[in-house]
């Protein structure tokens, strides 16, 4: 599953040869990649073709391609990229990928740098797809937030790296549930983007065991950790520099900055960077969590 910072090199790959083009042909090479589309891939290819994308947007980890606005109203392509899927920008002669499922050609003018080649979505797992939604007024916390989002993901409340991400209204949202921080940080709707292993380093980073209550975090504590994920991301973005080629991009470019850069999570049985203890691995939902014992106590009670 990729990472934000990896889904927002992603969408800059996307604005920097998709945008201002005008989608001319859509071929649907396999049904399961438009099955969130549920009035089927003619439906789809109809709604796309004559339009031209006007934004890149990403919200989280869930990235969509805003259309210029026609009779249906205003709508947008939202890209599910699930476990494997990628956006190609390719020559169009290039010979189909063997997991091609999605391939949209542009009506070009040769004005655009990107002239001339096509956007093609490859899925070895098919998890992922491409499907169009209205957009709809977006809600945080229970209140409309004034923007538009493609109606599947109008409850994802922004991420740290968002230009207009409240540190405070995200803690104030954290501290309103009634639940574990650690699935509170997960849960995309007091804050999105943060994944298992974004929550774990931000976890170690503020010096807190994700069992810790919400109810009794402090807003000290609620900010300290969300500034941790926000610098983590900061800096796998930061090392996920990714060179594009025009002729043929990979615009899913991983960063790498995983196998380098983590502190607790994957580290089991290491010692912590910070003193030295070996780091602990609990179960979570079916997964791990990662801490260290003495510098994230476990909370003295259960949070529920
Ligand atoms: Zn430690």
């Amino acid at each position: 599953m990729p990472e934000l910072p990896e889904v927002e090199v992603v969408r800059r790959g996307l604005a920097r040869h998709v945008v201002d083009r005008t989608i001319a042909h859509v071929d649907v090479a396999h049904p399961r990649a438009v099955r969130r589309h549920i009035e089927g891939g003619g439906d789809f290819a109809a709604r796309l073709v004559g339009r031209t994308i006007t934004a890149a947007r990403r919200r989280g980890k869930y990235l969509w391609l805003e259309l210029d606005c026609d009779r249906s109203g205003a709508d947008a392509v939202l890209a599910h990229l699930g476990m494997s899927g990628q956006m190609l920008v390719a020559a169009p002669g290039r010979p189909a990928e063997k997991h091609l499922r999605i391939r949209i050609a542009f009506d070009d003018d040769g004005v655009h740098p990107s002239s001339g080649t096509e956007l093609r979505f490859v899925d070895q797992r098919t998890f992922g797809g491409l499907s169009v939604h209205p957009l709809v007024p977006a809600a945080f916390d229970g209140r409309l937030s004034g923007e538009l989002l493609p109606a599947p993901i109008a409850h994802i409340a922004r991420d740290p790296m968002d230009p207009a991400f409240s540190l405070d209204d995200a803690v104030a949202a954290i501290r309103r549930r009634r639940t574990e921080l650690k699935r509170a940080l997960l849960d995309q709707t007091a804050v999105s983007g943060i994944g298992n292993i974004y929550a774990d380093e931000a976890l170690w980073r503020a010096r807190l065991h994700g069992a810790r209550p919400t109810e009794k975090l402090t807003r000290a504590q609620g900010r300290a950790v969300l500034t941790a994920a926000a610098a983590v991301m900061d800096e796998a973005l930061a090392q996920g520099g990714t060179s594009f080629d025009a002729l043929y991009v990979n615009v899913n470019g991983a960063s790498g900055y995983f196998d380098r850069s983590l502190a607790a999570y994957g580290q089991a049985d290491r010692p912590c960077p910070r003193c030295g203890t070996p780091i602990r691995r609990e179960p979570f939902m079916n997964r791990g969590s990662f801490s260290c014992p003495r510098c994230q106590p476990r909370p003295r009670r259960p949070a529920l």
